[in-house]
């Protein structure tokens, strides 16, 4: 499975992926923004696109399907009950679909809602286990509810689906938040060493060479997998003294997402 990933260079700071069979070729983009730049990216690379994949049905992971489209033909692949919202969906997906690119790669859909009502993340199992997450989590941190999404939904996508994938996993969001994110948990968690740690490097990285972590990593740097930890549950009771002293973890994924959506 060949993988690249595509720097937006807007504000929302988006990443574009594409996957593709190291042995035909074709390959599938992830929430194309910028169609003409994902277009660029596989002909330099001598990819074929076949295949657009949107994870949920905002507009800054679906604006480049009209051009893909018409420059390749390529068949959408969405959620399905997100496809109405989209338009020209080709394949609507429900949990458990497999999505195959070219003879190599085989992609499992995952349901996660939480971001929105219907929104898919993709999961490569294997030797280099790999988990394409759209908003639902991001590097050090989880996404927001605004537009259309649950917090209660999101926590349990975490717990029940993401924090059970295997610690290999490489983790490839929607958006490059990492600095930001991993500033939100050292206010949340001052005794972070791993946080701190890899807080000064992100600051200083370039969003376009920006790191991939693991699942072990952001279990060690990513507040809303962090749900038992005494320091968070401690001053999360600073914010909230109405939680009391052992909320249990729903309570503290929905006043972090809370929290984090003013901070
Ligand atoms: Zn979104
Ligand atoms: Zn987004």
């Amino acid at each position: 499975m060949l993988i690249e990933r595509i720097w937006a260079a807007n504000e929302l700071r988006n990443f574009q992926y594409l996957i593709a069979c190291s042995q035909t070729g074709e390959a599938l983009v992830i929430d194309p923004l910028n169609g003409r730049q994902c277009l660029d990216v596989a002909r330099a690379h001598n990819f074929t696109i076949t295949q657009i994949l949107n994870t949920h049905e905002h507009l800054d992971h679906t604006a480049g399907n009209a051009e893909v489209v018409q420059a390749t033909g390529a068949s959408v692949l969405a959620h399905a009950g997100a496809a109405r919202l989209i338009g020209g969906v080709d394949r609507g997906l429900t949990r458990g679909d497999v999505v195959k690119i070219g003879k190599t790669v085989e992609l499992e859909v995952l349901d996660t809602p939480g971001h929105t009502r219907a929104h898919v993340c993709l999961l490569a199992r294997g030797d280099a286990p790999a988990l394409f997450c759209g908003d639902t989590l991001f590097n050090a941190g989880a996404g927001n509810c605004h537009n259309g999404g649950d917090p209660g939904l999101l926590y349990e996508t975490f717990v029940n689906q993401l924090a059970q994938l295997p610690d290999a996993t490489r983790v490839y969001p929607g958006h490059e938040y990492l600095a930001r994110n991993l500033a939100f948990t050292i206010d949340r968690e001052p005794n972070n060493a791993d946080a701190a740690g890899t807080y000064a490097t992100a600051r200083a990285q370039e969003p376009a060479s920006a790191r991939i972590t693991t699942l072990a990593e952001e279990k060690r740097i990513n507040a809303f997998l962090r749900l038992q930890n005494p320091e968070i549950i401690a001053r999360l009771r600073e914010k909230f003294p109405g939680i009391g002293a052992t909320p249990d973890a729903r309570t503290v994924f929905v006043k972090l997402r809370e929290l984090r959506n003013k901070w």
